[in-house]
């Protein structure tokens, strides 16, 4: 057997494509999503992604801005910025760039950003919505592995049996509440479960968010399971000609395990650009939000 890909980057074209169309609807409404990103300190990974996310943004018609902090200003400074933004009307949408310098709480400083500007997904509020099965501004990474599995039809989530490796608040937990709601019976793993191959071989859909390379191999997959593979890691290899390279691999056995999976995302190419869309799609229905 060999497995069918779900194609990120169609999936995410398509839905971009859907919020482009959109937007004239919307401006015609008064509503111009605005996206203001965090930076703080210079960190070049978190740069260069802020800067494909402001293009990404202005291709579909929303606006985007870069709010950068001196790494040394300290939380009150950073703090004092989240409030401003905020205020301001014209900001529909906060993002907080991840990692902050040394010395910053992330976490408290995520939770001072409004609710409805919230379109990482990530504050207790929102957190707690979707619990309650509003999943309006879902975390962007759980959404993208949950619109995976649903992007293809002949996948069933009512009644399925789904493990998903990794218990993170941004990833393992919201996906697991996502599909609990829709009637699947869900399990997480993580670093302390015993015999985790006997949990994933009895899945359906077995989802990967562990961020370690190849954790899942085939003989943790069922023959016929679904594969979403939500990791991300960079591999250092030897190439033909003797030279020290970098790839991006998931948490999956590619190679292996779309012998014997049903469906699978591959790594790259998979869930990584649909939870670039999936916080556009998240900026739009903030916007909307902060309208109403
Ligand atoms: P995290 O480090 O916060 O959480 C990882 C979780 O995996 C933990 O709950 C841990 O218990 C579990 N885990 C780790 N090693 C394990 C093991 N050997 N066996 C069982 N469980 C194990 O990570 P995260 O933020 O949830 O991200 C997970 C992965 O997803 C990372 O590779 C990250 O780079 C990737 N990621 C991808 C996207 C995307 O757009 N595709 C976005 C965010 C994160």
């Amino acid at each position: 057997m060999s497995a069918n890909i779900i194609d990120g980057k169609q999936l995410s074209a398509s839905i971009k494509e859907q919020l482009k169309s959109g937007m004239i609807e919307l401006k015609n409404r008064g509503i111009t999503p605005r996206l203001a990103t965090i930076l703080v300190g210079a960190d070049a990974g978190s740069m260069v992604y802020a800067q494909s996310q402001a293009k990404t943004s202005e291709s579909i018609g929303i606006e985007h801005s870069i709010v950068s902090i001196d790494a040394g200003a300290g939380q009150a400074v950073l703090e004092a910025r989240i409030a401003e933004l905020n205020a301001d009307k014209s900001v529909s949408g906060i993002l907080l760039s991840m990692p902050l310098p040394k010395g910053y709480d992330a976490g408290a400083a995520q939770n001072l950003i409004t609710a409805h500007k919230d379109v990482e997904g990530v504050g207790q509020a929102n957190l707690g919505a979707l619990i309650q099965g509003d999943f309006t501004l879902a975390p962007c990474t759980a959404a993208a592995a949950y619109k995976c599995i649903y992007a293809q039809s002949a996948i069933a989530v009512k009644g399925a049996e789904v493990v998903i490796v990794g218990r993170s608040a941004i990833v393992g937990k919201p996906l697991a509440m996502m599909l609990v709601y829709d009637h699947a019976t869900v399990t997480i793993c993580h670093t302390a479960t015993k015999d985790m191959i006997a949990h994933c071989r009895r899945a359906d859909i077995v989802v990967a968010a562990a961020g370690k390379a190849n954790l899942v191999t085939a003989d943790y997959v069922r023959p016929g399971a679904v594969v979403i593979d939500v990791g991300i890691n960079r591999m250092k290899f030897t190439d033909a000609g003797g030279e020290t390279k970098t790839k991006t691999v998931g948490d999956v056995d590619y190679e292996g395990v779309s012998k014997v999976a049903s469906w699978i995302t591959p790594v790259p190419g998979g869930v990584g650009p649909v939870t670039v869309a999936m916080l556009l799609s998240n900026t739009v229905a903030a916007a909307k939000k902060f309208r109403n």
